[in-house]
């Protein structure tokens, strides 16, 4: 292919990685074999807590065309630590170099073990001032939570975003384009029960569209079951391409586009 796929959410400082890099100890080096091998020109290194997001920015600091979010995932919301102190060690990380944006933040209610809402509330709505403040983007987690999360975005209006692994409806997908925010897709679109989301696919204009892969997990269809990883993005845009019936390297070009404009990236660096 002569154009290039961008992978807009990773999280390859996961576990999983260990055994699915071989041979290759080396983090960055693997991550670099995959980019080289599969038309990659960039990735978003997604954090999920302060040493995830310290991850993130290691590898970003490794790698040409790799890139840091940092911020608090609603599952990893420091038991031991208030908000003032966690947004404290936050803000040091955002001003480290190739940090783009602030992420995963959200809200989660599938999961009963989660922290209670009002104090996941209290941490989104901190980082989303955050990014309010500072003018960087924010990627946001959403899970049995839509409607208190497009509540929270709706109150920051200098906020912009995106919707990362979007699982909602069409109707709420229009609406969040039209408060600024994009709406980013996974493998989940090559899934047999998928038709829901596929329609959301079909709804939303391509320019408004990002991918990712959100490996490990989420593997697309034929890969299933396997450690997910940015040389699979590619089942995802010939999903998109199929389902908006326009040719794959036009899926692939304009959301790389897309992305280098939404996370600010000039020249990959
Ligand atoms: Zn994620």
């Amino acid at each position: 292919m002569n154009v290039k796929l961008f992978d807009t959410h990773t999280h390859y400082d996961d576990i999983k990685f260990d055994e699915a890099a071989g041979d290759k100890k080396d983090r960055a080096d693997y991550i670099r074999a995959i980019m080289k091998d599969n038309d990659i020109c960039g990735i978003i290194g997604v954090g999920v807590d302060i040493s995830s997001s310290a991850a993130q920015i290691d590898l970003a600091s490794k790698i040409k065309g790799f890139y840091a979010a940092c911020g608090f995932h609603p599952e990893n919301i420091p038991k031991d630590s208030d908000v003032e102190s966690g947004m404290e060690s936050l803000y040091k990380l955002l001003q480290k170099n190739k940090v783009v944006a602030i992420g995963e933040i959200g809200l989660d209610y599938y999961w009963k073990q989660n922290p209670l809402k009002a104090v996941q509330i209290l941490w989104f709505e901190r980082q989303l001032e955050l990014s309010e403040r500072l003018s960087l983007p924010v990627v946001v987690h959403s899970r049995e939570a839509h409607g208190d999360c497009f509540e929270c975005v709706r109150r920051h209006k200098g906020s912009r975003g995106v919707f990362h692994s979007y699982s909602g409806s069409a109707e709420m997908a229009k609406a969040l384009i039209s408060n600024n925010y994009m709406i980013s897709f996974t493998g989940v679109v090559t899934f047999k029960n998928a038709s829901r989301v596929c329609e959301v696919v079909k709804s939303v204009p391509i320019e408004y569209i990002m991918l990712e892969t959100d490996c490990p997990y989420m593997a697309p269809v034929p890969m299933r079951g396997k450690v997910n990883h940015s040389g699979y993005l590619i089942y995802t845009a010939q999903k998109i391409a199929e389902i908006k019936n326009i040719p794959v390297e036009e899926v692939v070009s304009i959301t790389c586009e897309n992305a280098k404009r939404f996370f600010k990236i000039s020249e990959l660096s």
